[in-house]
């Protein structure tokens, strides 16, 4: 068995899309990266690298390269499970939570897990994705930015 942690931070800019799990949010804001920033898959990511040992997602996908610019962090979710699958391991779950005080994403909460799981082959019962806000304090508080974390187990 091993155990991964992720965390992710983007900051909110204009004139970008939402996505956050692998889901297009509806908002006048999106997040600002050098891919669609979808900090929820990229917790995921540094977490299933983490259980492996393998760096983390820019090791593996650096910012710096055009190839990976506004890439759909799907492709980057998929292109980490074949690592760790190449290492010999499965998941056995994934819990993420995601620091977001606007907007409110419970509506799309299932839509992100029916999506992963598909992405990653495994049962919906195996990812929880939990959103909480941060009572208005910190940068996801000022709605400057959202946080993610991910916890993972692979055996
Ligand atoms: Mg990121």
């Amino acid at each position: 068995m091993r155990i991964g942690f992720g965390y992710d931070v983007h900051r909110f800019a204009e004139g970008r899309d939402l996505w956050l799990g692998g889901i297009k949010i509806p908002y006048h804001k999106g997040l600002l990266g050098h891919s669609d920033a979808d900090v929820v898959i990229h917790a995921i990511c540094d977490a299933l690298l983490g259980a492996v040992a393998l760096g983390d997602i820019g090791t593996h996908f650096p910012d710096t390269d055009s190839k990976y610019r506004g890439i759909d962090s799907k492709i980057l979710l998929t292109e980490t499970m074949k690592l760790v699958s190449k290492k010999g391991f499965a998941i056995q779950n994934i819990d993420t939570t995601i620091a977001i005080q606007v907007p409110k994403i419970a509506p799309y909460i299932e839509m992100m897990r029916s999506t992963l799981c598909v992405l990653l082959n495994i049962d919906i019962d195996q990812i929880s994705i939990k959103a909480t806000t941060t009572e208005r304090l910190g940068f996801e508080g000022r709605e400057e930015g959202v946080s993610a974390y991910a916890v993972v187990l692979l055996g």
